[in-house]
């Protein structure tokens, strides 16, 4: 059996295997709403692309260091960790280099369990470690889900979103049985949401009746200001707090500190 993960933050992915549904949207406010909340957070960028770094206030490209060299374990977690002073949350920087991890890793001892010992040295730290992933299943993906405690899946409310739930709830039933058996279906939050449309209605209400509680009760609008807020280098929630995404996005780091108050430490 997998050893039982160190209890002290509690570590979320946000995942879905499709891009462009809010994950890093998401993991950034979500960050920040839990900073506003007198939360001490680490944010993980586990993607490539970079944009929870560039979208925290951090030239990915600056960065001396990345989560690259702390995964193949040519630097230490705390090196490579940087401040959001937009957001007021720690960063564990990602860009284009990272994608060879997902080659480099291949060939290392305990590689789906690399990011999970990083972060073990630093998790006493923190309230919370949220893990920003890629749009894969890929390696690196595997690493975010094989050292958190749990997922939260932003989606969009179309026609196809409940099939392509079904693959992510059934890998994650894998991983809890493979590699981490701290590993549980937080909540899916539905993001993009446009009360206009009929059919994000249904589907919305189709979620409910299917998944019941694990639905969070917040919904986050379709809101302009949370896509224009990371070419700012600001989280939403402080570029335009009074904007209707942003009250969204504190209303779920209130509603999540709810949620998961009572798990165990
Ligand atoms: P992912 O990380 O899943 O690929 P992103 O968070 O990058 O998705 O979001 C994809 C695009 O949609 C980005 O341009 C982002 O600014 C925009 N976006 C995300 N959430 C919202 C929202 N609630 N309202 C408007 N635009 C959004
Ligand atoms: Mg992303």
């Amino acid at each position: 059996m997998p050893e039982t993960l160190p209890t002290s933050a509690r570590i979320f992915c946000i995942a879905n295997q499709k891009g462009g549904v809010g994950k890093t949207t998401t993991s950034i406010n979500l960050a920040a709403a839990l900073a506003q909340l007198g939360k001490n957070v680490l944010l993980v960028d586990l993607d490539p692309q970079g944009n929870a770094t560039m979208g925290s206030g951090i030239d990915k490209n600056e960065a001396a260091v990345n989560l690259y060299q702390v995964l193949i374990g040519a630097a230490d977690i705390r090196e490579a960790r940087l401040r959001s002073h937009t957001g007021q949350y720690d960063v564990l920087p990602a860009n284009r280099e990272m994608s060879g991890a997902e080659i480099d890793l291949v060939q290392m001892p305990g590689r789906e369990t690399r990011l999970k010992q990083a972060l073990s040295s630093v998790q006493d730290e923190y309230d919370f470690v949220l893990v920003d992933c890629p749009p894969t299943l890929s390696l690196l993906t595997l690493n975010g889900l094989a050292s958190a405690h749990g997922v939260i899946i932003p989606m969009q409310c179309e026609y196809f979103a409940l099939e392509g739930l079904s693959d992510l709830v059934n890998t994650i039933k894998r991983i809890y049985r493979n590699l981490n058996p701290d590993l549980e279906l937080i909540g899916l939050l539905r993001v993009m949401y446009d009360t206009r449309v009929t059919l994000q209605q249904q589907v919305s209400a189709q979620l409910e009746a299917h998944f019941g509680e694990k639905v969070f009760q917040t919904i986050v609008p379709r809101n302009v200001r949370l896509a224009e807020a990371p070419s700012h280098g600001m989280p939403g929630v402080v570029y335009d707090r009074s904007s209707r995404g942003a009250r969204a996005y504190l209303a779920f780091g209130e509603e999540l500190v709810r949620r998961v108050g009572g798990m165990a430490r």
